[in-house]
């Protein structure tokens, strides 16, 4: 086999392959796929195909021989291991034309990790030494399975990783993407993600235009999360005009349509939010929820700024203490309540968790929906507004969180942090 002859190929194209029949049988997750596509796209390299393989050799074999003829670049994951199952190095070295030997400084590793632990070493492991001619070693100092770079004559690549998470990321990126960075990987890209609330997926994409959402650079996209929906716009680099500049223009046109129902940028989540504005009031806050299983404490998690929560059932004698008329829900509108029963837990909150803000929500399902009433005690002013949020159970308590969090955090922001 002649050597690599070095290659003016830029990488820009890329395809997963996911290796090992505990995927196709859903043993597994294949999370290594999603984790390696998301790194390759934040480098500006398209990630044409993921694909999942049983530990077949005929099919891994031709999922390589068709990536490294129509993508740049083959990260693989799994089938490293070995064991008969593990047949990844035999499909690359088939898929190349090439035939793997034993590597002399890889099988003396290899026994060194035996002879230390004072064990005889399993030749069926020799396997692990093995390597084709146009393969690179990727060492793996947290197992056994070395992973295998391999250059193609016309400059695409194959990176071969163990199938392990926690063996496979350092390996990608200590190890693989350094050396895909040297070949030339990518082209400049922009990203800038707005996160919205109080707006649905469809009518954000109304108020966008099609015009703006069929654009291919820059690229306006929008994703319903859970938290969130999202409106991210992304961009390669078209001399001579840079992807920043695209990201920004397009940004600006995203926000002027959209700008009131912006709450946050990037991956932020409710938590960091909502946190941040009360970092800069010097504030803490409590929260007691009625009804809602804790599903506010599930949103703000063990934030350092939530100092105190108290999670009640709805028919908990605690929480019926303060309900006028046997417990109906008589708290309508936004605006100053001082003095409705909700209000006294928020206070409650306060006090019970020495903070500055106290919360206070309340659950209950109603007619398919779930109603959701939130009352607010800061040093400022107290508000209470209710809500009715889609659908009831966990969808629905998530959501009151979600509600509950929005109405804080806009409060914080405006009249409930002016005194
Ligand atoms: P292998 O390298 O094929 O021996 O895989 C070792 C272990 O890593 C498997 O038993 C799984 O638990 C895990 N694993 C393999 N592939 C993946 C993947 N694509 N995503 C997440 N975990 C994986
Ligand atoms: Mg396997």
């Amino acid at each position: 086999m002649p050597p690599p002859t070095p290659s003016t190929r830029r990488l820009l194209t890329a395809e997963l392959v996911s290796i090992g029949s505990e995927l196709t049988v859903g043993d597994t997750r294949d999370t290594n796929a999603g984790e390696l596509a998301r790194s390759l796209t934040a480098m500006g390299v398209r990630v044409g195909r993921l694909t999942a393989l049983p530990d077949d050799l005929d099919a891994v074999t031709e999922a390589f021989r068709l990536g490294i003829a129509r993508s740049d670049v083959v990260v693989s994951t799994g089938g490293l291991g070995p064991t008969p199952d593990d047949l990844t190095r035999e499909a690359i070295a088939a898929a190349c034309g090439e035939t793997p030997v034993v590597d002399p400084g890889l099988e003396a590793w290899l026994r060194e990790l035996w002879r230390r632990r004072g064990l005889p070493f399993p030749e069926l492991n020799l396997k692990q030494a093995w390597r084709i001619p146009s393969a690179t070693i990727l060492d793996n100092p947290n197992g056994t399975a070395p992973g295998w770079f391999v250059g193609r004559p016309d400059g695409r690549v194959i990176a071969a990783l163990p199938g392990q998470p926690r063996e496979m990321r350092p390996m990608w990126a200590d190890q693989a993407v350094p050396r895909l960075r040297a070949l030339g990987l990518g082209t400049e890209v922009a990203a800038r993600t707005y996160r919205l609330t109080g707006i649905g997926e469809s009518q954000v994409a109304d108020l966008l235009g099609e015009r703006l959402l069929r654009t291919a650079n820059p690229i306006v996209a929008t994703y319903a999360r859970t938290e969130a929906v999202d409106v991210r716009v992304s961009a390669t680099a078209a001399p001579p005009r840079s992807a920043q500049e695209l990201v920004d223009e397009a940004a600006a046109t995203v926000l002027d349509k959209l700008g009131p129902y912006v709450w946050a940028t990037g991956e932020t989540t409710w938590s960091e939010a909502i946190g941040r504005r009360l970092e800069d009031l010097g504030w803490s806050a409590a929260a007691v929820e009625i009804g809602t299983g804790g599903s506010l404490s599930a949103l703000f998690g063990d934030a350092d700024w939530f100092r105190f929560d108290e999670i009640l059932r709805e028919d908990a004698p605690a929480a019926r203490a303060h309900e006028p008329d046997g417990g109906l829900d008589v708290d309508p509108g936004a605006g100053p309540v001082p003095g409705t029963d909700l209000i006294r837990f928020a206070r409650r909150a306060r006090e019970l968790g020495g903070a500055d803000v106290g919360v206070a929500v309340r659950t209950r399902f109603r007619s398919g929906d779930t109603a959701v009433s939130i009352a607010l005690s800061t040093p400022a002013a107290e508000r209470q507004v209710s809500r009715v949020v889609f659908l009831t159970g966990g969808l629905g308590r998530s959501r009151a969180a979600l509600a509950a969090a929005a109405f804080v955090l806009e409060a914080l922001r405006g009249p409930a942090s002016e005194p």
